[in-house]
């Protein structure tokens, strides 16, 4: 211990080294235990207790935030130990924070709740930079293999569409195959050929809230040799877990309802152990979250600051009840909508009339309980007078008072978004036909006010196209 008494004697490199395994060793012990609570137990404590708030941070009973952007070193010994990653150590925010590590501690017990798999998690400043940390080391050059493509459910978050569309394949060449329907598997298959280095597919989608059957596609991508990456931002572990039906790669933009206070954005990625890929270094398959995060996350430096995690943590303790909430009450919109002579249709993976209802049932479901819940998000189609024009969406729109008009979703507060002019606006109208964007939809994303107020407020728009 260095005090202010006594002369502190440095210890050398391989002491440091034993002191990392014991380190590693009690971090096991932690996981092991953690593992074995319910999902509201883990989500509520993940490896944060006693000995951790005793032993290093005052008591503390919440995980403290550093905000600090650097770790000190007893000596030389230690900092070779932890630069060397010979040690954990946290180094430099860029890198690692304790902070964000109990937030990514939690995130990967969460992802592999009940799957009897090993996890890991990474945090990222944001879901984009999760996205591009996930999918970057896939795309690295080879000159074994043929120019590297990938092929995505066109079914995505409209800065997704962007990231491969724009920035990857018109700017940097690596193409992206579109496939129109995600639960048609041969359109999968026959985008499939020896470049392309992975499978990513949205579940449900932003905004058309479309699935797509995700045990089925990771088995291509097996018989392929290569990983399944799902972005399953709009239905959260608490009703689904992608790495249980055979995904690789998880990412969530935790800024919706991960963080659903919305006091913040931010990313996560987490993946199994042991993924498959036919690109990449033995120590990249083995933990990728842990890889990513001590090589390119270092490099490119998309780092989160540790206020965002913290804060994120809070919101995820209550994750499962304010799904629940939410999920019940967008069940109760969707049917209202459903009943209503002035919409088209709605889409909601809960409802009879939805194309994959089935599916929806086996893929998503209140974890810790047998109920089928579909999420907190709908879309729905406002009737228009003739094909194409916008007048009475935006008139339902604009009428629209507790409701917040944003392009936002997954918060404790309703958000509804009219994404044709919005979130879906940069790619165009076939881009927004790729993605089956109609111009009178609105999304709304339900959150836990009592669902009466929220229809309430929905009747005030349909009130406001008469
Ligand atoms: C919002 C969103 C993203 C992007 O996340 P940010 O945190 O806004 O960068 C990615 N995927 C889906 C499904 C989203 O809804």
């Amino acid at each position: 211990m260095i005090n202010l008494e006594n002369k502190y004697i440095p210890k050398d490199v391989n002491y440091w080294i034993k002191e990392g395994q014991k380190m590693v060793a009690e971090h096991q012990k932690r996981i092991d235990r953690t593992k074995n609570w319910k999902f509201d137990t883990i989500a509520t404590h993940g490896v944060y207790d006693l000995s951790e708030a005793l032993n290093k941070n005052n008591g503390s009973i919440m995980e403290p935030i550093y905000m600090s952007p650097a770790q000190a070193y007893h000596d030389s010994g230690e900092m070779e130990a932890g630069l060397s990653y010979q040690m954990p150590n946290w180094c430099y925010t860029r890198i690692a924070n304790p902070s964000n590590f109990y937030l990514e501690a939690t995130t990967a017990l969460l992802e592999s709740y009940g799957t009897g798999l090993e996890a890991s998690s990474l945090a990222t400043a944001s879901g984009m930079s999760a996205i591009r940390t996930a999918t970057d080391p896939f795309l690295v050059k080879d000159d074994s293999l043929p120019a590297p493509n990938f092929v995505a459910s066109a079914k995505v978050y409209g800065g997704a569409f962007q990231q491969f569309w724009v920035r990857r394949w018109l700017e940097q060449g690596v193409e992206v195959r579109w496939v129109k329907n995600p639960t048609n598997l041969s359109e999968w298959k026959e985008k499939v050929d020896a470049g392309t280095r992975f499978l990513y597919g949205e579940f449900p989608s932003n905004p058309s809230v479309d699935i797509f059957d995700i045990q089925t596609v990771a088995d291509l991508a097996h018989e392929n040799n290569i990983p399944l990456i799902v972005d399953a931002t709009c239905a959260s572990p608490a009703l689904t877990r992608p790495l249980e039906f055979g995904a690789d790669i998880v990412v969530q933009s935790a800024s919706k309802v991960l963080a659903s206070s919305g006091m913040t954005i931010l990313g996560l990625l987490t993946s199994k152990k042991n993924i498959i890929s036919k690109v990449g270094s033995d120590e990249m398959k083995a933990d990728f979250a842990t890889w990513a995060k001590l090589w390119p996350y270092r490099d490119n430096g998309p780092a989160i600051n540790p206020m965002a995690c913290i804060l994120t943590l809070n919101d995820m303790r209550s994750l499962r009840m304010k799904i629940a909430q939410m999920s019940r009450s967008t069940q109760i919109i969707a049917e209202y909508l459903e009943n209503h002579p002035l919409i088209d249709r709605v889409h909601y993976p809960g409802l009879q009339s939805y194309a994959s209802h089935d599916l929806a049932k086996k893929y998503m479901k209140l974890v810790d309980s047998n109920e089928n819940l579909y999420g907190y998000m709908l879309s729905v189609e406002i009737k228009e007078n003739s094909e194409g024009t916008t007048e009475n969406t935006r008139k339902f729109y604009d009428g629209l008072e507790m409701i917040w008009r944003a392009t936002d979703l997954g918060r404790v507060k309703t958000v509804a978004t009219l994404n044709a002019i919005s979130t879906h606006q940069q790619q165009g109208e076939e881009g927004r036909a790729l993605a089956s964007i109609k111009p009178n939809a609105v999304r709304i994303s339900a959150g836990i006010e009592d669902p009466d107020d929220i229809i309430s407020d929905i009747e005030k728009g349909f009130a406001n196209i008469k």
